[in-house]
């Protein structure tokens, strides 16, 4: 072996299929007993394809990156339309005219979207906060109402915290849209496999140089003391591509970095149809968040329906959780940046990917993030 890659995912996959590609003999450990980390794939007992760890779309603006996914596998457009339950309605996420139609009278809902056209002339869309903090009542009504009914509830769910604590600030960048749009992500390549990411993942780690080995905890084997890192109690002497979570990877020393996680609860129905969008919020729900109905995610010809129902909360080390989203605060990052400060210490050590950077990338910035990191690694 001439390296040794830590995790299956996207990061992990992508760094040992370029190093097997410049004749390098990797080897790669997964702690779970399936490749592709988090846009793991099955089909379950009901012969739909589930997403095991939430629902994954791959978007991007960037072609290289598209055209680096075509190399593994074939894809199909898809363009994931969301929604919302507010008030036992549904209505599309990014909000958008339907939304207004839904919740207003024809009269009012008519004069507030000329009002908005008006105020926001010749834009497409605003962020919610630009609508909450519009100089006009009627327009900024609108945007008080799907933060109170929808934005405050989720994020306080989504992150643990009391809805009045929310902070309107965290809706600078979503989108409420001025026409009938519909459509999540505005990103030119929206796309999911035709098959399956796992039969992508299959044919990207499919290379002579890489031996894969499931079900492996790395830090049974990977330790470091001294500013060392050790293999099995002796000094490692190969690079090490680490996509883990690196205050596990040092013992905690400096405290645990802060994760929500996310319990799924699978339910199988024998209707139709479940909701009208794949993947819809229910910001008033007691303690769940969205619901994702897979047959229609993209759509397969199956009669019943097969959903996942997201509960999230805090992550807790060795409690059978995974750690899907960092908490990013003040503190968190400032710890993150003190591990990452050691791990530079360690040469043959390489820190990469969502967990290891303490970062929430969508796939397209793993990627970008795990091939920019090729030409660092001294084999
Ligand atoms: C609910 C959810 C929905 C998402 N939806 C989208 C989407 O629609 N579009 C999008 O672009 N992105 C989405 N993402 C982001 C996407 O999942 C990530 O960008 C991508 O999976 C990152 O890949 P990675 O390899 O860095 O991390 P991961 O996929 O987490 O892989 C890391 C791997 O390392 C393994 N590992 C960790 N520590 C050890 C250890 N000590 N020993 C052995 N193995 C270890 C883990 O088991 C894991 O398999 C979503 C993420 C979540 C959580």
């Amino acid at each position: 072996m001439d390296v040794l890659v830590v995790g299956c995912g996207l990061t992990g996959g992508v760094i040992a299929r370029e190093l097997a590609e410049q004749g390098r003999k990797v080897t790669v450990w997964d702690r779970r007993e399936h490749i592709g980390g988090n846009m793991y794939d099955y089909v379950d007992e009901h012969g739909i394809l589930v997403h095991k760890y939430g629902p994954h779309t791959f978007h991007t603006k960037d072609k290289s990156l598209y055209d680096y996914m075509c190399r593994f596998g074939e894809w199909k457009e898809y363009k994931l339309t969301c929604g919302a339950m507010i008030k036992g309605k549904f209505t599309p996420t990014p909000f958008n005219f339907h939304t207004i139609d839904t919740f207003y009278a024809e009269k009012e809902a008519s004069a507030l979207k000329v009002e908005l056209k008006e105020y926001f002339s010749g834009r497409e869309f605003a962020t919610v906060l630009e609508v909450m903090n519009a100089d006009n009542e009627c327009i900024r009504k609108y945007g008080e109402f799907l933060f109170d009914h929808d934005y405050s509830l989720y994020t306080a769910k989504q992150w643990g915290i009391a809805p009045e604590k929310v902070d309107p600030s965290i809706l600078k960048r979503v989108p409420l849209r001025f026409s009938y749009e519909e459509g999540y992500f505005d990103d030119e390549y929206q796309m999911m496999p035709k098959l399956s990411y796992v039969d992508w993942f299959r044919n990207l780690l499919d290379h002579p140089n890489i031996t894969v080995e499931l079900g492996v905890e790395a830090l049974e084997h990977l330790s470091v003391t001294a500013g060392e890192l050790l293999l099995d109690g002796v000094s490692c002497k190969i690079p090490v591509v680490y996509t883990g979570a690196l205050d596990e990877l040092f013992g905690q020393s400096e405290g645990s970095l802060p994760y929500r996680s996310l319990r799924f609860e699978w339910r199988h129905e024998d209707i139709e149809s479940k909701q009208p969008y794949p993947v819809t919020a229910y910001p008033e729900a007691e303690s769940y968040t969205r619901i994702t109905e897979y047959k229609k995610m993209p759509v397969q010809n199956v009669t019943g329906t097969t959903y996942a129902v997201e509960y999230p909360l805090m992550y807790k080390l060795r409690e059978g959780m995974e750690p899907y989203y960092p908490v990013l605060t003040e503190e968190s990052q400032r710890k993150a940046a003190v591990y990452k400060s050691m791990a530079e210490e360690i040469s043959n050590l390489y820190p990469c990917g969502r967990l290891a950077d303490f970062k929430y990338y969508n796939m397209d910035q793993a990627l970008a993030r795990a091939l920019s990191m090729i030409s660092n690694i001294r084999v």
